[in-house]
């Protein structure tokens, strides 16, 4: 039990809550079943019992009746121990999930024990089943044996064994039930209204207790946590500002400059996650961010996910930069070793100013004289172990920016990244149209090559991606190969030049393929997925996505984001095969109604849940046992606005009011899986 279901106190125990409850008098008729029937409870009379197939296919399969029909059970565990204990004759109990085979209901490892008449009998009675295991069920512990244990559990706690955890003005003003009535209620409820009003409880409890603690955590480090003080704008800002900012910044883009300044310059330690859409225009953010430091005397490094994007964020920073006295370099993996170490030095010795690159400057090896600044690009690609590594790279812990690569829905950021700050970027440049896209079948393939044609004679340029979907990578890249090819049969050199891009290249090929991409030497860029983030070519106009149908909605709009870049009307045409599973077809649908990639986070969301939602897994922030971010959206923004109040009011909880809290929040501390997120 302890290693099957992690249970390993009555704590625990007490909180493996039942999935559902059935009406234990409600006994069904065989002859009811449909097809729709999820679980069934029925009682009938055995009727065949015997071991079919051999070794791996070997199971017990019995067959009941109740006279309206039959129904047939397999096991394909513990099949000596359930033939010991099954009769043909008797009459059997039995309750399961339902599948079809042949277009005949049975159950596999059903829960049965053995019906006698007094059990049909009395009162409506909602008995908990609960998660359990194969193997445990085959041990004898099914969700009903599991149901017993909590109940000899429960009936041996008091109110004092489970104290009221929250502050009484919370409970009278939600009207909840008593953390222990809700305990109880959750596995045994009289009625179904009791059920909802200890599951409300609950849940609430578990939402609002994670607020608290993400509120402390975000309210220590704004008063306790030493920080680096920038303590003025100096030249390098402001000459760029003035003199070598390509545009006007946007309101947004200005607005999280102030805050970061402000963040920046109260001596405490800044963590702040900068959402934007794509192309809203974060780097430039960052850039200036990062002379802010330099003014102050600190340097900085910025962090991407892959080569491609370090390099690209380099050059494009390093041209921005070309006539002003700031030194910068970039460091990857495939930097060469002469140049590593005279990087290494400079940063060790700090007349290195910004160090650009990837996973490379989290190595041991680099260290940093003064780093005062640290930007995370496209976040989601780094676990939050590795951005640990860089705020150990300075004795007091350096700012970080980190910056997303797709907006995270409002629920999710409130939870996951709940302990840091947030800024959002919700405007795009001035002067972009908006990306048109449709979805066409793949038989329309010819038509989408002749518009790709026609762009490119408008001067502009088109990206076609592949979906990486096999297994094994040597199936995706004849995938890939052979889309090559049926593109280079549209586009002939020398009328056309077609770059290629994908994970098994070297990194010098890649970069010279994008790079002739870049300068427009080459006029379609085909691709598989690596492409994805952040990449900037603002004279492409079409996006032509493969096999949309497999990809995610966040991964299709950071796709899409990589045209609409420039000032030219952009197209992104997603090309499917003709069956589409009803996800899949909901997906498109969004694809083609919005650019908005906040409401296009928020249905990915609604369509994958939390738990596949890249980067969110290591959080250890999800693992709410009852709540739903999705579903209970509305309690989640409750318990944030009730977590947010009550700590304005009482930020250490030392009030009175508050004791209760406190003191469960202490107990609980070192029980939990609680880490720190930054
Ligand atoms: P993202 O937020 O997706 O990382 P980027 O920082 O790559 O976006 O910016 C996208 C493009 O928009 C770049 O070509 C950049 O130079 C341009 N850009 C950024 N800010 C502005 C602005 N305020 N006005 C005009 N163009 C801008
Ligand atoms: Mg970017």
């Amino acid at each position: 039990m302890k290693k099957e279901l992690q249970i390993f106190t009555f704590n625990d125990l007490l909180q493996h809550f039942p999935y559902r409850h059935i009406d234990k008098t409600e006994v069904k008729k065989i002859k009811d079943i449909t097809p729709a029937t999820e679980y069934i409870q029925v009682a009938g009379k055995v009727i065949s019992c015997e071991t079919i197939g051999e070794k791996r296919s070997k199971r017990l399969v019995a067959e009941i009746t109740d006279g309206t029909g039959t129904l047939e059970l397999t096991w394909f565990q513990g099949i000596s121990w359930v033939e010991k204990n099954i009769r043909i004759g008797e009459l059997l109990l039995v309750f399961g999930k339902l599948s079809f085979f042949m277009g005949r209901p049975q159950i596999t490892h059903p829960e049965t024990e053995v019906y006698t008449a007094e059990k049909s009998e009395g009162k409506a009675f909602l008995e908990p089943i609960y998660p359990t295991t194969e193997k445990l069920k085959v041990r004898g512990l099914n969700g009903r044996q599991i149901g017993k244990l909590v109940y000899t559990l429960t009936g041996l706690l008091g109110e004092k064994d489970l104290p009221e955890n929250l502050p009484d003005p919370v409970i009278h003003s939600l009207q909840l039930t008593t953390r222990y009535q809700a305990s109880i209620h959750i596995h045994f409820p009289p009625d179904a209204g009791c059920y909802e009003k200890a599951l409300d409880r609950l849940k609430f409890e578990e939402l609002f207790l994670a607020q608290v603690r993400l509120g402390l955590i975000r309210g220590n480090r704004h008063r306790y946590a030493k920080g680096i003080v920038f303590t003025q704008v100096g030249n390098l800002f402001n000459s760029f500002y003035e003199k070598h900012l390509p545009f006007a910044l946007t309101g947004a883009q200005k607005r999280v400059l102030k805050e970061i300044r402000h963040d920046t310059a109260r001596g405490h330690q800044m963590n702040r996650l900068l959402q934007g859409d794509v192309g809203s225009g974060k780097t430039i953010v960052a850039l200036l961010s990062m002379l802010l430091a330099a003014d102050n005397g600190y340097q900085s490094c910025m962090m991407a996910p892959t080569e491609i994007l370090a390099q690209q964020h380099y050059t494009g920073i390093k041209s921005l930069l070309k006539d002003m006295p700031v030194e910068i370099a970039l460091l990857t993996g495939s930097t060469k070793k002469a140049q590593r170490k005279d990087i290494l030095n400079k940063t060790a010795d700090a007349t290195l100013q910004i160090l650009i690159g990837t996973h490379a400057l989290i190595e041991d090896k680099v260290q940093f004289n003064r780093l005062g600044f640290a930007v995370v690009d496209e976040q989601h690609r780094f676990g939050v172990a590795q951005r640990a590594k860089l705020w150990e790279k300075s004795n007091v812990p350096p700012h970080v920016l980190v910056m997303t690569a797709t907006p995270i829905p409002r629920t999710l950021a409130m939870t996951a990244y709940g302990d840091l700050d947030y800024s959002i970027m919700d405007e795009l440049p001035p002067g972009r149209q908006p990306i048109t896209t449709v979805h066409r079948y793949e038989s329309a393939r010819s038509q989408v090559m002749d518009f790709i044609k026609n762009e490119i004679k408008k001067g502009r340029q088109a990206y076609i991606i592949f979906p990486l979907i096999e297994e094994s990578d040597k199936l995706d890249y004849e995938n890939l190969m052979k889309g090559y090819e049926n593109v280079k049969a549209y586009f002939p050199e020398p009328a056309y030049w077609i770059s290629m891009v994908h994970g098994k290249m070297s990194n010098e090929q890649k970069e010279a393929n994008m790079q002739r991409f870049l300068q427009n030497d080459t006029q379609i860029m085909v691709s598989t997925t690596v492409i994805e983030v952040g990449v900037n070519v603002p004279n492409a106009s079409v996006m032509v996505i493969e096999s949309t149908e497999k990809f995610g909605l966040s991964q299709l709009h950071q796709l899409r984001g990589r045209v609409g870049r420039g000032s030219e009307k952009s197209y992104c045409i997603l090309l499917s095969g003709n069956k589409l599973t009803a996800d899949a077809r909901e997906r498109l649908k969004m694809m083609c109604a919005t650019n908005d990639g906040f409401a296009i986070a928020e249905k990915d969301l609604e369509l994958r849940g939390p738990g596949d939602i890249e980067g969110t897994k290591q959080s250890g922030m999800l693992n709410f046992k009852l709540a739903s971010i999705v579903k209970d959206k509305h309690m989640v923004d409750l318990a944030k606005q009730l977590a947010e109040d009550l700590l304005n009011e009482d930020p250490d909880l030392v009030s009175a009011v508050n004791l209760k809290l406190k003191t469960f929040l202490q107990q609980q501390k070192g029980q939990t899986l609680w880490s720190k997120i930054s």
